[in-house]
């Protein structure tokens, strides 16, 4: 009952009443995050499951990720609109995954520019038809409006953008947890938003590069960054140590595949057991794991 009432509480505070604004958190001086909850795509998928959120400027406001859904990406607008009339000069995608993405179009009529990696635009052309075929099964009605809105500016490398007095260092990186991910620093306040390449408390999933995203680790850990925004779970300020764990659970899942596959077992055994040491340590670990483990084995079994 508890547990119940739990979820009840959560629901009614994380998720905006329609038409409402959705619920932000101001976790530096001008930069705002509203912060998914724990769910995987399916039954009760309602769209808001990443973090997005948006920095204001003197001048102009850039926003960070829109959510999964056309309401999402409305609610987060209303909630730029209830604190500044600034123009929304930017809209940044950090990657393709729809969960981050299709908020997209609630900010046409500001007319922003929409900005991704440059691997963006060839990424969600390849995915759109599934993606929105997807929404509109999992949410029904609540995924009209919802289209793919692609990039208009794209990262080759690096990008600043200056919103007044303060200023958002882009950055693409090579493949890791997709083969487009995008970080955006602020150096005003130096906050790190880093989508994907980081998650906290939900089970990192790999869509891209697992060495390379273990290779990212590295040059994102060194990174200089006060607070640091990951795609999933809570605002952290030591993303040190957040980063570690994801390292290492991403290492022990390419261990236990490859000796699975060097002892010779049944690959489903292997698909099944592996990273099983670190299943007390994630939220949805064993849906986000076993995907995890069905991607990474063909191509471990032919190294
Ligand atoms: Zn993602």
């Amino acid at each position: 009952m508890r547990r119940l009432l739990g979820c009840l509480w959560i629901a009614l505070c994380v998720l905006p009443a329609q038409g409402a604004p959705l619920p932000v958190t101001e976790i530096a001086p001008g930069v705002f995050v509203h912060q998914g909850a724990h769910e995987e795509f399916g039954d009760g998928y309602h769209g808001d499951i990443a973090n997005i959120g948006f920095v204001i400027g003197a001048e102009a406001i850039a926003v960070i990720d829109t959510g999964g859904s056309f309401r999402i990406g409305q609610a987060l607008r209303d909630a730029i609109r209830s604190r500044s009339s600034l123009p929304i000069r930017y809209v940044i995608n950090t990657h393709v995954h729809s969960d981050h993405i299709f908020g997209n179009a609630a900010f046409e009529p500001d007319q922003p520019q929409f900005i991704g990696h440059r691997k963006l635009a060839a990424a969600m052309r390849m995915r759109a038809e599934v993606y929105q075929a997807n929404l509109r099964t999992m949410l029904g009605t609540a995924a009209d409006g919802s289209r793919v809105v692609l990039p208009t500016r794209e990262v080759a490398a690096e990008l600043v953008l200056d919103l007044g007095g303060r200023k958002l260092q882009l950055r693409a990186w090579a493949p890791a947890h997709t083969d487009h991910d995008l970080t955006v620093f602020d150096d005003q306040t130096a906050s790190l938003w880093m989508g994907d390449l980081l998650f906290v408390e939900r089970a990192p999933s790999i869509d891209g590069d697992v060495k390379g995203w273990i290779a990212a680790i590295a040059t994102l850990e060194a990174m200089p960054a006060a607070i640091a925004i990951p795609g999933h779970g809570p605002v952290v300020a030591n993303k040190a140590t957040f980063l570690a764990r994801q390292r290492r659970y991403l290492q022990v899942l390419v261990d236990d595949l490859k000796r699975g596959i060097a002892a010779g077992l049944p690959m489903q055994q292997t698909v099944r057991d592996a990273a099983a040491s670190e299943r007390s340590h994630w939220q949805l670990f064993d849906s986000v794991n076993l995907r995890n483990a069905e991607l990474l084995y063909p191509a471990l079994e032919w190294e």
